[in-house]
């Protein structure tokens, strides 16, 4: 297969894929047919996001979001966001795509800063939930699967910017 690091496969291509598609489900049942603005959290979440919405028959607005913490690098320093693409969320209807939730830090900030923004309603999807790392409270309205606490890649995760273009999800083995 050419991916001699990957230790063991978590969530097969055929997994993911008709999770993606039960997920577009979930969310037009809960949003309507409205037109939705969807928030990327890059750089991971691009891939979730391009299968996701292509199950969507509502209109879409896009726009993504770099997430960077500001610290004195031994505690997590404030959070800043950097928009791309759609600006005006006031009254729209919002959801947040990322890829995995982790200490739940970035979700619950980015969430935090789009709240002032004004949208009418705020809503997150996440792929990934590593619940046994939470810090922060804070859950996704809609989540694809619960992962146990290893470091996984592929579909859009990466290790030192390598693995984002698996179609898989892996754990990385050690000394990949
Ligand atoms: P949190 O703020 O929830 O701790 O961080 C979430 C971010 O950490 C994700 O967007 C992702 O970039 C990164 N992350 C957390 N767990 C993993 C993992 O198992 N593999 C990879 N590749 N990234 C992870
Ligand atoms: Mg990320």
């Amino acid at each position: 297969m050419g991916h001699e690091d990957i230790e063991s496969v978590l969530l097969t291509e055929a997994e993911i894929k008709a999770r993606v598609r039960e997920l577009a489900g979930e969310i037009a049942e809960s949003h309507g047919d409205g037109e939705l603005v969807a928030v990327g959290v890059l750089t991971g979440a691009f891939v979730f996001l391009a299968d996701l919405v292509r199950h969507l028959r509502n209109p879409v607005r896009f726009t993504f979001v770099k997430a960077d913490s500001y610290g004195d690098g031994t505690r997590p320093g404030e959070l800043r966001l950097t928009m791309m693409g759609e600006q005006d969320l006031r009254d729209r209807d919002v959801l947040v795509v990322e890829d995995i939730l982790d200490t739940g830090r970035t979700l619950a900030g980015i969430l935090a800063i789009l709240r002032e923004k004004g949208p009418r309603t705020l809503r997150s999807v996440v792929l990934l939930d590593k619940p046994a790392r939470r810090e922060v409270e804070v859950q996704a309205d809609f989540t694809g699967f619960t992962v146990p606490d290893r470091f996984i890649v592929g579909y859009g995760l990466d290790h030192a910017q390598r693995y984002r273009n698996l179609p898989f999800i892996g754990v990385l083995g050690v000394g990949g």
